[in-house]
């Protein structure tokens, strides 16, 4: 531990773990170790039986029946499961849809089927991040496998219409997928009235832990999706391999933590301080994406002439923000989210996302603040 402990403002890349969450999943760390699909024992019962009620406040959370979620180890996991699963399914060998700023996980996987032999359509955005529905409109017509639309992005916090995706997509046949990652641990997702098939969530962007998450399969989509892994046929077949009873004991405790309507409100304001501190230091800075609706900790701006990679470098131990997504970090490449809205290579360049959590404190705020212009202003050659 330092005297001088870091500001986190990467929630968008992970939370921390709840206390609550931490304290339920302990006891099946030290005590119910036994195998969940352990159908002979008491043992194995009980922690079946801590699964089965996490399976609940999950689905209790998203707005689905319990049997429609399947667990897997992340949101990562579940976007492969649903588009290759999906692809796997088809015998027609239809197309891809995507759009330009999809996670990596859903790009990566497009363009793997790509390399398989299907189509693959991409669909842009406008330079506010948002969704041109008539674009995707056009993109969906002959053989389509599945529809793959992000409901919030990681990167730029915006949020898509999906109600108008999901009515588009229906009138057509297609089968609809959403990575709705960044969207539970704030806004009251539906799985039902979202009007999607198919959509991914991860338990450590919503202050659960890491290595679980869960793709909604709607029973009607059943059919529709193959397993791309084999093994004891659990999950309802889908996802095969012994459940950590821990982890998904974490992640419904954390599915029953979700912030209300004020508590979102408390976090806007929160973030609107951070906006306000970083505009005084930059008072040139230009706002990533649409402004609202918007992820409720998410802040992505550009300093025309700023090099954001040093800044964020010169921010350390202090301060925890990202030039972009934690999963593209360490390789050297520009956000394509970014380059999608319209951003030059200079403006990617100096570009910051800086993310609080419900958890953020206005004091928190003020230090980073403060830490933000010592590295900003702080000579070259240091
Ligand atoms: N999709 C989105 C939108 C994400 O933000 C993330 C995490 N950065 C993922 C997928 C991957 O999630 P996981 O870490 O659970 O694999």
């Amino acid at each position: 531990m330092t005297s001088n402990p870091t500001v986190f403002l990467d929630h968008q890349a992970s939370t921390p773990v709840s206390q609550a969450v931490l304290e339920a999943m302990l006891p099946y760390f030290s005590g119910g170790y036994a195998n969940p699909h352990s159908e002979d024992h008491s043992a194995g019962w009980a922690a079946s039986q801590a699964i089965e009620a996490a399976r609940e406040q999950v689905a209790c959370a998203v707005g689905a029946e319990p049997s429609e979620i399947v667990f897997t180890s992340g949101a990562t996991e579940s976007n492969n499961l649903a588009l290759l699963g999906a692809a796997a399914a088809d015998g027609e060998r239809g197309a891809i849809v995507v759009s330009a700023i999809e996670h990596k996980s859903v790009l990566a996987i497009g363009r793997a089927l790509q390399r398989a032999g299907r189509e693959l359509r991409v669909v842009p955005v406008d330079e506010s991040g948002l969704l041109n529905i008539d674009a995707l409109a056009a993109a969906i017509y002959g053989d389509v496998t599945i529809v793959s639309i992000g409901a919030v992005n990681n990167e730029i916090g915006v949020v898509q219409d999906m109600a108008a995706v999901a009515d588009l997509c229906r009138s057509r046949g297609a089968l609809l997928h959403s990575d709705v990652t960044q969207g539970v641990g704030w806004s009251a997702v539906d799985v039902e009235t979202m009007g999607v098939d198919l959509a991914s969530f991860s338990a450590h962007k919503l202050r659960g832990p890491k290595g679980i998450g869960a793709l909604f399969v709607s029973l009607a989509a059943t059919d529709r999706i193959a397993p791309v892994m084999h093994g004891g046929g659990q999950e309802r077949g889908l996802r095969p391999g012994t459940l950590p009873t821990p982890l998904c004991v974490g992640f419904g405790a954390a599915c029953t933590l979700l912030p209300n309507k004020a508590d979102v409100e408390s976090w806007r304001l929160v973030t609107r301080h951070l906006l306000n501190g970083v505009e005084q230091l930059f008072p040139n800075l230009i706002l990533n994406g649409a402004g609202d609706p918007r992820h409720p900790g998410n802040l992505n701006f550009r300093v025309p002439g700023i090099d954001a990679q040093l800044l964020v470098a010169r921010a350390q131990p202090h301060v925890a923000l990202s030039r972009g997504a934690a999963c593209t970090s360490g390789i050297p490449e520009q956000s394509h989210v970014l380059r999608a809205i319209g951003l030059s290579e200079e403006e990617a360049d100096a570009s910051i996302r800086l993310s609080t959590g419900l958890d953020t404190t206005f004091s928190e705020i003020d230090a980073a603040i403060v830490e933000l212009a010592k590295a900003a202003y702080l000579p070259e050659s240091l």
